[in-house]
């Protein structure tokens, strides 16, 4: 929360703004002034130094302007004080005085009525073009404003400002994510994008170009539950302090699939000045793909693990820390050698097929939950090959709700079977002989990880839960360990299906 001061008094004419503005907040005072010039406002013909507090921290954007302009003008007259005590305000100012919309509004305003905060403002005043976001958060302290004079009218008491709208929510487009009918065949692959939807467990892909990966993975966010209010708030709150979400309230899991030359500020965030959130931030509670990860560079890639692992980011400047969550569902898809034509057409060199893939390191390929080899050959027409998306997220919104209910029972809040934390898993739904024996014995012949085993258990809870099981038995393990192990075939994976 950024305090604003104006000192008028004695001196050459003239504005200075003091407390780390950016080359934004310093070229507001033109703004300003052309805008109070412009709409008939007064302006002190005198000094006027602005203070911007707390003053060690660096202050980003143009949003400064309405609540500047706003303490300069009231510093003329006693009836403004009691209202911009207790206000926030946000706009930038356009030269004739509208106010223009803001990003990252909707950060703002949660922290406005951050909890704990007795000594936050009774009321917030947004720029009307901001009205859908603020209207999302259904709250009546939000009033909103198209110009400078009309805010100022309010501020002294002599005028009106409407309440941010109520929300339209639901009234998002149907069908916004494309349909899994439109797959023919590929039977494997559908079930296994169901087991990951019910379980919310990490997908990798391989096989040849036109194997369907692409058209996979974008119909995972259309099988995903509804999101919760809450979750539309978190995302949106997400991508309007990313500058993406162009004022409109993100209704619908977020499918983010950047270009695989991304760099690391790109995917995980940061950067120079306020650090930004990064495509594992856009993609919170939604899907993250990314294509063509042979081409990602290696230390790209790795700067998943924490994300991936603790479900945010930190960024650390020196001063303080900015947290954005990042909870998704990671899918990555490659071809399986760098001629994609995999198996007995390949025409790669054995170096350049042992390299291939080599930038996915070991411990982030041991995170991924799912392997699934695409085939060409497989998308044959079958019969469950229209089923719709609808119908596959009935059955994974049953098998959610089952796996909910079982982790409430033990205490635990999780969301998905992928996220119950391991000793809860082993401690308090110990699996049955048969699996432990099993488990243990893969172990030792190091075929799989301590992780690879409780990511395993994981899985084959999802398998369970989706054939309405109360628990896991040595056939749901044995799918689980078809689901996982298909990458130990390596390059070339597409072939052999
Ligand atoms: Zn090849």
């Amino acid at each position: 929360m950024v305090t604003v001061e104006a000192n008028v008094g004695p001196g050459l004419p003239g504005m200075h703004i003091v407390g780390l503005g950016d080359a934004a907040v310093k070229e507001s005072r033109d703004r300003i002034r052309t805008a109070l010039a412009n709409t008939a406002m007064p302006w002190p013909r005198t000094k006027i130094m602005v203070s911007l507090s707390p003053a060690h921290l660096p202050k980003a954007g143009s949003h400064f302007d309405l609540p500047i302009a706003l303490t300069v003008v009231g510093s003329l007259d006693p009836r403004a004080q009691a209202r911009l005590k207790r206000t926030m305000f946000m706009g930038e100012l356009a030269l004739d005085g509208t106010l223009r919309r803001v990003e990252g509004i909707l950060p703002m305003l949660l922290r406005s009525r951050a909890p704990g905060g007795d000594d936050g403002p009774d009321t917030v005043v947004v720029p009307r073009a901001n009205a859908a976001e603020a209207a999302l958060l259904g709250r009546g302290d939000i009033l909103v404003a198209g110009t400078l004079p009309e805010v100022w009218r309010w501020v002294v008491g002599e005028g009106h400002l409407d309440p941010a709208p109520a929300a339209s929510r639901g009234g998002a487009p149907a069908g916004a994510a494309p349909d899994f009918a439109d797959i023919a065949g590929q039977l494997l692959e559908r079930d296994a994008m169901e087991i990951a939807a019910a379980g919310g467990h990490h997908v990798m892909m391989v096989g040849p170009p036109g194997s369907g990966k692409s058209m996979l993975a974008e119909r995972l966010p259309g099988i995903l539950p509804e999101m919760s209010v809450g979750e539309q708030i978190e995302t949106t709150a997400l991508h309007s302090a990313a500058g993406i979400s162009r004022g409109h309230i993100v209704a619908h899991r977020p499918f983010i699939a950047p270009h695989p030359s991304l760099t690391r500020v790109e995917l995980i965030g940061g950067g120079s000045g306020v650090p930004q959130p990064g495509a594992v931030s856009q993609a919170h509670n939604g899907v993250l793909f990314l294509d063509e990860a042979s081409e990602i560079a290696a230390g790209v890639l790795d700067s998943l693990r924490i994300p991936l692992e603790t479900g945010r980011v930190v960024h650390r400047r020196s001063r303080r820390e900015v947290i954005y969550p990042a909870h998704f569902q990671l899918i990555l898809a490659a071809n399986p050698c760098p001629c994609g034509s995999a198996g007995e057409r390949c025409s790669c060199q054995p170096g350049q097929r042992a390299r291939h893939l080599a930038n996915i390191s070991g411990p982030l390929r041991d995170r991924m939950d799912i392997f699934i080899p695409t085939t060409a050959q497989s998308a044959v027409v079958s019969p469950r090959g229209s089923e719709s998306s609808a119908e596959i997220a009935q059955r994974v919104a049953a098998a959610r709700d089952r796996a909910q209910h079982r982790w409430a029972r033990a205490g635990v809040s999780a969301a998905v079977n992928a996220r119950v934390s391991s000793t809860v898993l082993r401690r308090d739904f110990p699996p049955d002989e048969e699996t432990v024996i099993t488990l243990q014995g893969l172990l030792k012949d190091g075929e799989l990880t301590q992780r690879g085993v409780d990511k395993v258990l994981k899985l084959a809870w999802t398998v369970a839960d989706l054939a309405g099981e109360d628990q896991p038995r040595i056939d749901h393990l044995d799918r689980a360990l078809a689901l996982r192990a298909s990458h130990m075939v390596g390059a070339g994976a597409g072939a052999v299906a």
